[in-house]
């Protein structure tokens, strides 16, 4: 399986940082300097299996490339890079679509453990085969084996990230799971990253598999701990 890994950063310094690091944890990392020059390799190059993206670039922005990678893939892992004094940047990032972001300055452990844990998401990793089956809660129909959702009978196209949420909710009817909890089972437990990054893909997947997003009922929230899936 290949370990592939596609960095798009402008800035040579930083682009050279993160290969560094990324080839010493053993992955085959391909460079772009621009968004076009990124989708390009993509293209290329099907079997990359998470990409890393800066957000300020010349021509194209991060965000606009990570938009059209998810109109053609939903398998690949993204990670936005961002500024810390950007902090809406995370959120943004990650209704575009992306699973996760790192702030930059960042260091060589925490990029190579988040790449390593969406990696491991992203199917390539050592991770014990998927019982096959299905879950059907009308109107949902989660299928383990081809990891698809469908609403009515309608496909609902899922990011890794936010199959593995609705698995864990289909799995948990009517429990309040904490924001921990989900964080620990979706992310791992080597994971580094903030709390935040499970509301905002709980947004997201409610836009996508609520009737109305604003008035949840089948994700509820679960004020000062968690979600329940709400069945
Ligand atoms: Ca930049």
């Amino acid at each position: 399986m290949a370990r592939k890994v596609l960095v798009l950063e402008d800035e040579s310094s930083i682009r050279g940082f993160i290969v560094i690091n990324l080839t010493r944890a053993g992955y085959e990392v391909i460079e772009a300097e621009s968004g076009e020059e990124a989708l390009e390799l993509l293209q290329k190059n099907s079997d990359i299996r998470v990409a890393l993206l800066d957000i300020m670039l010349p021509g194209i922005d991060g965000f606009e490339v990570c938009r059209r990678i998810r109109a053609t893939n939903t398998t690949i892992g993204i990670i936005m890079l961002t500024a810390r004094s950007q902090e809406m940047d995370k959120v943004t990032g990650l209704m575009t679509g992306a699973d996760d972001y790192v702030t930059k300055p960042f260091s060589p452990a925490e990029l190579t453990a988040r790449v390593d844990a969406l990696f491991r998401r992203a199917g390539g990793g050592l991770a014990a085969p998927e019982q096959a089956g299905e879950i059907v809660q009308p109107p949902f129909r989660l299928n383990t084996r081809n990891r698809t959702l469908e609403k009515n009978g309608e496909r609902v196209k899922l990011t890794q990230v936010e199959y593995a949420i609705m698995k864990m909710f289909m799995e948990n009817p009517g429990k309040a799971l904490s924001r921990e909890e989900i964080l620990d089972t979706v992310w791992g437990r080597d994971y580094f990253g903030e709390l935040k990054i499970v509301d905002v893909n709980i947004r997201r997947l409610r836009l996508k598999i609520e009737d109305n997003a604003q008035n949840p009922t089948y994700i509820t929230t679960v004020w000062g701990y968690g979600y329940k899936w709400g069945f």
